[in-house]
């Protein structure tokens, strides 16, 4: 979908554009430096998964390009010379999409990411790859399951029926995504160590689920299981694209700034 800001894109003089792919806390923050930029001509691209996303200091294109083509096309038409990844950790196609459409442009590319979380002693964690080994990891006794794995993720769960599920997430699931036994609680963090223990006992809580999606945001429910003492199924993220990575902010800035050679 083009936008009002991708025509705003080509006008002006001659500071660098710049891609963020956003969606992140993290790409709000630099959203917000970018801003400030008088250097750097920004646009921010959301998938729009959220349909209330937070106002954004910057432009912002809303939706799917369409593929690696359809990012290539992209990067072309607002001729966007450096892009930057500061997508979720778990958002893979997006992530692998910019790799392909930037190496075949020749546009610079790095990503913004997330350390992720590292067990700490008093954690009871079950590490698993990915969603089915989550969902196989609760077991086939039925429990009482706290899942923060984010609404896309919540229909593998009908595979486990059995358990009794409170299920937390921004926007509400389509009530056929959902296992049986559902209460859901729609709400967007921060939240503090206090308040997910005080969820978690008042819920009886067995078992905590939540993909290992880093940062501080929503820390707290590993917090909490951890004084609770509550048994954790953490889904490692994907390993990602170590190579391109930037080491904070400050880096990120310095490459936005910079302008592709002509
Ligand atoms: P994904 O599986 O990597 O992407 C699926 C498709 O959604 C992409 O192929 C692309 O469509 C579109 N897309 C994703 N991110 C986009 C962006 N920033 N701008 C424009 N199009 C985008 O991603 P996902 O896991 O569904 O996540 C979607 C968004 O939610 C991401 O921006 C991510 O940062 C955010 N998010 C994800 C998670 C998570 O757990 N996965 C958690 C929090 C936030 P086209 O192929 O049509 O271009």
């Amino acid at each position: 979908m083009m936008t009002q800001c991708d025509e705003s894109a080509r006008d002006g003089d001659e500071a660098p554009r710049l891609l963020l792919l956003g969606g992140t806390s993290e790409a709000r923050a630099l959203s917000e430096r970018l801003a400030r930029e008088t250097g750097v001509k920004a646009v921010v691209s959301l998938a729009g998964r959220t349909r209330a996303p937070l106002a954004s200091p910057l432009p912002t294109r809303v939706g799917g390009f369409g593929g690696v083509e359809g990012l290539r096309r992209y990067l072309v038409e607002s001729r966007i010379d450096r892009v930057i990844d500061a997508t979720h950790p778990f958002a893979e196609r997006i992530s692998a999409n910019a790799r392909e459409a930037c190496a075949a442009l020749g546009v610079p590319l790095a990503v913004l990411a997330r350390e992720p979380w590292r067990r700490e002693p008093g954690d009871r964690w079950i590490e698993v790859a990915d969603i089915a080994g989550a969902v196989a990891a609760l077991g086939s006794l039925p429990r009482r399951v706290f899942l923060t794995v984010g609404r896309l993720s919540v229909p593998a769960f009908r595979a486990a029926p059995q358990h009794r599920y409170l299920i937390r997430s921004i926007e509400p699931p389509q009530p056929e995504e959902l296992p049986p036994s559902v209460e859901l609680i729609l709400a967007r963090g921060p939240f503090s160590c206090d308040d997910e223990m005080r969820l978690m006992r008042e819920q009886s809580i067995d078992v905590l689920v939540t993909k290992n999606s880093g940062g501080p945001l929503t820390y707290a429910k590993i917090e909490a299981a951890r004084a609770l003492s509550l048994e954790t199924i953490v889904v490692q993220p994907p390993s990602g694209d170590a190579q391109r990575r930037l080491a904070d902010f400050e880096a990120a800035l310095d490459f936005a700034r910079a302008k592709r050679p002509a």
